[in-house]
């Protein structure tokens, strides 16, 4: 099932197999089909189906940030990896947060759902206060420019 395919699909109320919700009635186990609740379960769907392709662009960017990390001890690049783990420790709390406003009141039993909601909870959280402390080191960092190390 793909995310950019066109065709509006959901799950049939009485075999859950999935289908098309402009047809009449399933063609799996010919259940007659309200083309309103249709209509509004395959939006669902839909949201559901981007909720975790974010998730996934998310997590991908958390990784990055280890990668951005990486680089800063990398003779040349390091100041190309300090500049990118600054810009990504903000982008994905921000990410995680613009996610949760999106889909985290989406009501779904689906578990591709629920692990997208928790994978955003378990990178969101940590990347933030990380960004805090880092934050903090380079206020103090800079207020005391002259400490001794
Ligand atoms: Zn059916």
């Amino acid at each position: 099932m793909s995310m950019f395919d066109p065709v509006r699909v959901f799950q049939c109320p009485n075999c859950n197999e999935t289908i098309d919700a402009s047809a009449l009635q399933c063609r799996f186990c010919s259940a007659p089909i309200d083309p309103d609740m249709a209509e509004a379960a395959s939006a669902v769907m839909a949201k559901v189906n981007q909720a975790c392709s974010d998730a996934s662009f998310i997590k991908t960017t958390a990784w990055a940030i280890l990668v951005a990390f990486a680089f800063r001890f990398v003779p040349i690049v390091s100041g190309l990896g300090s500049m990118a783990f600054l810009i990504l420790l903000v982008a994905v709390p921000a990410m995680a947060l613009r996610w949760w406003t999106k889909f985290a009141r989406i009501v779904s039993s689906e578990a591709d759902f629920r692990r997208a909601r928790r994978t955003v909870a378990a990178i969101g959280i940590p990347v933030s206060i990380l960004l805090v402390m880092v934050l903090a080191v380079l206020f103090l960092g800079l207020s005391a420019p002259f400490r001794n190390r």
